[in-house]
């Protein structure tokens, strides 16, 4: 009787020490924008993988709820919100959402982002504005909403995803690359400023994702697709650089990652 108590006794805490043992050092709270497709749900799942815990937000609620489904039925812990980044206040309780069930933040990925692609002098300034909310005010709302708890905790890490548009520009990219231009500087901005928080721009070249499908000029989509098709890189490709530059030591800061397909120009 005596012995069996033991055994159990023994078999529990064993399970426990096992179990405090598989838990990864660094577990972080990771929190991603645009997490419904793309680079953003393949992010959530490679960082999940590796034993992160995930906070996906977008605004089609369904997916994202799904996709967490599916990473807590494989093992991994995430949370899924509904987010529209044009919105400070969702941006803002996207976060809170995610310090209630985690405890706190240590990362967030701004991800989300559109490219309807027109020629300048189309004047499509619906969507130019869409582009500048979206791709660069949303960048900025989700600064807005970490960094007075990151400066608090004296620690974060802010991954700005940009693009190779943030480095070059091409015809019918103007207005696009403009907000991505502005997502570097004002990433650069941010790390001279702040010596306890680490910020990472990671510039993607073509990767195989819906944003292509949501370009409205039609010469300017069948472009975009047909070089896609030539040369892309699949988004968990650019999952795993995001996952490189948290993955270093709290003194490592990555600031910039180009990944793009190798034979893309
Ligand atoms: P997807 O279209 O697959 O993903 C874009 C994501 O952004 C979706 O999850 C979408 O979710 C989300 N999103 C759009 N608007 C909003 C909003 N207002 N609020 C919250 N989420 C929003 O494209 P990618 O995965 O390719 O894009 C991810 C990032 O990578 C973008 O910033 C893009 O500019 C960048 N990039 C992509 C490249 C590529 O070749 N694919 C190359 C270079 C950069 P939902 O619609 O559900 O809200």
């Amino acid at each position: 009787m005596l012995t069996s108590g033991f055994a159990h006794l023994f078999k529990k805490k064993w399970s426990l020490i096992m179990s405090l043992s598989s838990l990864p050092p660094d577990r972080k709270v990771v929190l991603i924008t645009g997490a419904s497709s793309g680079i953003g749900e393949a992010t959530a799942r490679h960082l999940a993988f590796q034993n992160h815990q995930v906070v996906l937000g977008a605004r089609r609620t369904d997916r994202v709820e799904a996709i967490a489904r599916d990473i807590e039925a494989a093992g991994g812990r995430a949370l899924a919100r509904t987010l529209d980044v044009t919105s400070l206040d969702s941006m803002r309780a996207f976060v809170e959402a995610a310090c209630q069930a985690f405890g706190g933040i240590d990362v967030l990925i701004n991800n989300a982002g559109v490219m309807p692609l027109s020629f300048v002098e189309d004047l499509c300034i619906e969507e130019w504005n869409r582009m500048i909310d979206v791709n660069l005010r949303g960048v900025l709302h989700g600064i807005a909403a970490v960094l007075p708890l990151m400066r608090e905790q004296r620690s974060g890490h802010i991954i700005n995803v940009a693009s190779v548009s943030a480095h070059r520009v091409d015809p019918t990219a103007a207005i696009y690359c403009a907000t991505k231009f502005a997502v570097r500087a004002l990433s650069e901005g941010l790390r001279q400023e702040s010596k306890e928080l680490r910020v990472t721009v990671v510039s993607p070249g073509l990767t195989r994702t819906e944003l292509f499908d949501g370009i409205s000029a039609q010469e300017a989509r069948l472009a975009a697709q047909s070089m896609v098709e030539q040369a892309s890189i699949p988004p968990s490709a650019v999952a795993k650089a995001i996952g490189f530059a948290i993955s270093q030591p709290e003194d490592v800061d990555v600031n910039e990652v180009i990944v793009r397909p190798t034979r893309q120009q």
